[in-house]
């Protein structure tokens, strides 16, 4: 139940592992790419990462394995191999049930926005392909606008000031962990729904205000936010 000084007028939806079922392939090319590099880095702890930078988050690795930063050149041209593993797999469907979650958000006359650490060029493409009419691209907060990735809160609060959104008209719908703590870091009422392999305890430790364990179960409750519109 979403308390009641909220007043809803958008949703602030995170794109990998909310919109689209792109984690897997995420987590694969990560373990990959890494490994070449005599990096350690599990499909599992990918997952755990979701939404830092790729910078933030090779980073984190060889400070770890080797006590040092990465090197500008060794970010560019292991980001640059992982993004290419990556667009080696087929395209990533929808999340179950969200196709239908976008529908009612738009029904009930809320704005839907996406706010992702992707830099992916072909995202909004793909985004008015599989959900036409939802998103407005003028609203979108990608990785070209912010500085720094989740968990900080700048991409959400970017979000607030494109949409001109106040932090009590809004929820956050995140899958990952440090997608969490950002929405959390940002002041606002974040919905943790979690479509990948993580135990539920790492989102509600993450701080989220309410967990569905799938997002048709999310569609399912949605009936219970209309009282805040
Ligand atoms: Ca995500």
């Amino acid at each position: 139940m979403l308390p009641d000084n909220i007043k809803l007028k958008a949703v602030l939806f995170d794109m990998d592992g909310v919109l689209f079922n792109s984690m897997p392939y995420h987590a694969a090319a990560w373990n990959k790419v890494m490994q070449q590099h005599g990096l350690d880095l599990s499909k599992e702890e990918a997952y755990m990462h979701e939404g830092r930078t790729g910078a933030g988050t090779i980073n984190l690795i060889c400070q770890r394995q080797n006590g040092r930063n990465a090197s500008a050149e060794e970010i560019e041209q292991i980001y640059q191999e992982k993004s290419r593993e990556f667009n080696q797999y087929p395209e990533p469907n929808p999340i179950d049930g969200v196709w239908e979650l976008l529908q009612k958000v738009k029904a009930a006359g809320l704005t839907a926005m996406v706010v992702t650490g992707s830099g992916q060029l072909s995202l909004i493409d793909r985004l008015e392909h599989h959900f036409p009419g939802i998103f407005c691209k003028e609203l979108m907060v990608t990785a070209y606008d912010v500085k720094f990735g989740k968990p900080h809160p700048e991409p959400y609060l970017m979000a607030l000031e494109k949409g001109g959104f106040k932090k009590d008209e809004v929820i956050v719908v995140e899958n990952a962990p440090l997608g969490v703590e950002s929405g959390v870091a940002a002041g606002l009422y974040t919905v943790a729904v979690n479509t990948g392999p993580l135990p539920n305890k790492v989102l509600i430790d993450a701080g989220a205000d309410a967990l569905y364990t799938s997002m048709q179960s999310f569609s399912n409750d949605w009936g219970s936010y209309l009282k805040n519109i």
